[in-house]
């Protein structure tokens, strides 16, 4: 099926799609719609969010239910009330013009009594969580007798969070001739042992390969040491101006911390966790789906069923214990076609966990380096003068205060306005970062580390005694030869010399800026370790002036410890003055 027009979905069915967009089916609706519209199929959909599930089994649903009767026809069971009431959302959307048509959602953490009238109207499709279904059905107020069509969505989920017991309940109460449709991420022991037990020859759906993620879906990850998790953390959300993330945490005490952690440090976020009450659940959830806040962060069980587009950066600031549940989470991001970025931060130990995951989503996952505190000024540079470039000048309303503001600011070049406006957002960050770490470690360290494509190893004769961290050497080194920091691709810093990577673009200018360049009155000494694969020999030079004369020659003997450092690269920070102290913590809490 490649239309909704052939699919064989009733006129008002397809007046309601049109309206909510859809236009052409996702594969999963192509796939199912047409086998489930026979009425007498069970389906295995092994399937994530985001990929249109829920229209695949709701958009049958809507043409096969009898909607003139007030009898209960279908229970779809799903995990959390979040997901529980946007199925209810959806599917109400669907039979919108299916005259009659009646759905209704429950869920624990709500008061009952409400729930329990809306039942008593005769719905013809009950969504549910699986505990209040229970409940329901003991009470009597829920007949699964009349039921002809059973959907378990997320059913790993459902298992996980131990509603095994429910389902087998809910499955052996229902009419031994109704249909069952199971939509699951994953397919662990438990979900096929469902699909065995209660569905007769199902029809079965895989989108995107067994296990495996969507494929817009962009899986980084970023070593640092445990300590150090929130300090990245930070470093990605200033990295990404415009950030809309979730940031999943272990635990509820975690994400409470975590999140507590950004508020004060001036960060639009905010904690969701079942410790919260529902009404607060629900006014986080508010303040995000408008974007009043960035970055929610959230335990896996609390995040269950949100569907909010456009969420940018799924990041796993703890994996989850079950492994296959990082799936879930990353599927909250790249919906409806859209792309986005899933992020784990991860200790060394932890490293191993990643080719796990590598194997189970079937995706290679891309290391990617922390930004280093110049990356992150200039980002946040450009992106404030983006924004000065783009705002909105309400002119008349601010017309009868610029006369007295030119007046002002008379004094003044356009050169220094600009600085000083830039300056006033951005002093900040510059105080922040000029001295904060690099938080980047190897998953190997020394010089075992094999040589990495398109980079060469290169010895420098600077380490700790001279008073540098790894960011401030890269500083140094970039500043001198006139490259790009970027280049620099990893430092391991000894006390007495250091090994780094570059590119091998600007090997050679490396090789020729040092000549006569001084740190702390000592000569600047680099070296060639060579790339055999890329045919790239060993050198050992000592200050060699030939090499610098077709790049401007060595600058002139200098000594870099001395000159005032113009940063990110212009501020009054001076290297090799001090020795950096480890209390770059303190100075973070002040952000
Ligand atoms: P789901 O996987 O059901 O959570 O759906 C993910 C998102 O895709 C929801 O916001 C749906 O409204 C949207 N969606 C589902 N099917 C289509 C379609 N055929 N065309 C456009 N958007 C769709």
């Amino acid at each position: 099926m490649t239309s909704f027009e052939e699919s064989g979905l009733a006129k008002p069915v397809l007046k309601a799609i049109a309206e909510l967009g859809f236009e052409t089916p996702t594969p999963i609706q192509s796939q199912a719609i047409p086998e489930l519209l026979s009425g007498n199929r069970d389906l295995v959909a092994l399937a994530q969010t985001g990929t249109g599930k829920t229209a695949a089994f709701g958009l049958p649903l809507a043409n096969l239910l009898d909607f003139q009767s007030r009898k209960t026809q279908a229970v779809i069971l799903c995990p959390t009330r979040e997901l529980c009431m946007q199925i209810a959302r959806d599917i109400q959307n669907y039979t919108k013009y299916m005259q009659g048509a009646h759905t209704v959602a429950i869920y624990g953490g709500a008061s009952i009594e409400g729930q329990i009238r809306d039942v008593r109207k005769g719905p013809q499709i009950i969504v549910g969580t699986p505990g209040r279904m229970i409940d329901m059905i003991e009470r009597g107020i829920i007949d699964l007798s009349t039921i002809e069509f059973v959907i378990l969505d997320e059913a790993d989920e459902m298992l996980h969070m131990g509603f095994k017991e429910d389902l087998d309940t809910i499955l052996s109460e229902t009419p031994e001739e109704k249909n069952t449709w199971l939509f699951s991420a994953t397919m662990p022991n438990e979900v096929a042992r469902i699909a065995r037990s209660y569905m007769n020859d199902p029809f079965e759906i895989t989108v995107g390969g067994r296990n495996t993620g969507n494929e817009n879906i962009e899986h980084q990850y970023y070593v640092v040491h445990a300590r150090d998790k929130y300090l990245a953390l930070k470093r990605i959300a200033d990295y990404n101006p415009d950030i809309f993330a979730i940031v999943f945490c272990r635990t509820k005490a975690e994400t409470q911390e975590v999140a507590d952690m950004l508020i004060k440090d001036g960060y639009n976020a905010d904690a969701l966790h079942g410790d919260l009450s529902q009404s607060q659940r629900d006014h986080v959830m508010k303040r995000y789906r408008s974007r009043a806040l960035q970055m929610l962060v959230a335990t896996d069980v609390a995040a269950r069923g949100i569907d909010v587009n456009d969420v940018s950066h799924v990041i796993n600031y703890n994996l989850p214990d079950e492994i296959e549940s990082y799936t879930h989470r990353s599927g909250r991001t790249a919906r409806a076609g859209k792309t986005g970025v899933s992020i784990v931060i991860i200790n060394m130990k932890e490293v191993f966990k990643i080719r796990q995951l590598e194997k189970i989503i079937r995706q290679p996952f891309t290391k990617v380096m922390v930004p280093t505190p110049f990356e992150v000024c200039e980002k946040q540079l450009f992106h404030l003068v983006h924004q000065v470039h783009n705002v909105t000048v309400a002119e008349k309303a601010i017309s009868s205060y610029l006369p007295k503001v030119y007046e002002e600011l008379n004094d003044l070049s356009r050169e220094e306005i600009i600085q000083r406006f830039i300056s006033i957002e951005f002093n900040r960050f510059l105080d922040y970062y000029k001295s904060a770490p690099d938080l980047n470690i190897e998953e190997r360290k020394g010089d075992s580390r094999g040589t990495q494509k398109g980079v060469v190893k290169m010895f420098v004769n600077l380490g700790q005694m001279d008073g540098l961290d790894a960011n401030s050497l890269r500083t140094v080194l970039a500043e001198i030869a006139n490259v790009n920091v970027q280049d620099i691709t990893w430092v391991d810093l000894k006390n007495t010399f250091s090994l780094i990577e570059v590119r091998i673009s600007i090997l050679e200018q490396m090789l020729g800026s040092f000549g006569n360049a001084k740190y702390r009155g000592r000569a600047i000494r680099v070296e060639s370790r060579g790339n055999k694969e890329a045919g790239i020999p060993r050198t050992r030079l000592r200050s060699d002036h030939s090499y610098g004369r077709g790049y401007g020659g060595p600058r002139s003997e200098q000594d870099y410890s001395q000159r005032g450092y113009d940063g990110p690269r212009r501020d009054s920070h001076s290297f090799g003055k001090k020795k950096k102290s480890s209390g770059y913590k303190k100075k973070a809490s002040r952000y």
